[in-house]
């Protein structure tokens, strides 16, 4: 009986710390799912190739020639 309690607790400890890990991943690889300038789905292959973009690809490059030539 006690050994059943003990492995239950063993796989709910298991269980947390996998979930626990899950989570801190998901916090440091994943950036948004929508564009923060535009609203729109970020592509999932933009946020493969970069995990930590807040912009899609077009509003991105908006971002990039605004900064370039000043407007
Ligand atoms: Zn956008």
């Amino acid at each position: 009986m006690s050994d059943e309690v003990d492995v239950a607790q063993d796989v709910v400890e298991l269980t947390n710390t996998v979930a626990v890990q899950a989570v801190r991943h998901q916090l440091r690889t994943s950036g948004r799912d929508v564009c923060q300038s535009c609203g729109e789905a970020i592509p999932a292959a933009r946020r493969l190739a970069a995990p930590w973009a807040a912009t899609c690809l077009l509003c991105q490059s908006r971002l990039e020639h605004r900064n370039k030539v000043g407007y």
